[in-house]
């Protein structure tokens, strides 16, 4: 096994684990661009959003509800944050394992383009 992510969720790698439950797990990303920087991954492998099926449909929704959950704990849900799915090369995927960023705590837009 030689993705990262999927190392994490097995608990062969390290990370800051915040959240888990049958199909996702959440921890803090390695090099946080943010005061609050949450990756939700799925716990099954799936490379990126090309690779979706019709039947991970209440997954990809689950994602979004955990993420909701994280940001309420966190602090950020009233002030707002940023929900991202990169996706590919040219959509600045570096992780080939599917995951939803929660980026949060200062204002985006001076932040990020
Ligand atoms: P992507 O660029 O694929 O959308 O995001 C991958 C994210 O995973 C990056 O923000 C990067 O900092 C984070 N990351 C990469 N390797 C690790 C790791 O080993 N542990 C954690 N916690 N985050 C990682
Ligand atoms: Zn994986």
């Amino acid at each position: 096994m030689s993705c990262i992510f999927c190392k994490i969720i097995c608990g062969e790698s390290p990370a800051q684990i915040l959240f888990r439950d049958d199909l996702v797990t959440a921890f803090r990303d390695i090099h946080p661009i943010a005061p609050t920087h949450i990756l939700i991954v799925t716990n099954r492998h799936i490379d990126s959003v090309n690779e979706l099926e019709p039947e991970d449909e209440s997954l990809v929704g689950h994602m979004a509800l955990v993420a909701k959950q994280l940001a309420a704990q966190a602090g950020i849900a009233e002030d707002g944050y940023r929900l991202i799915i990169n996706t590919g090369v040219h959509g600045g995927q570096t992780v080939i394992h599917i995951h939803l960023h929660l980026i949060g705590g200062w204002l985006a837009r001076f932040a990020l383009k």
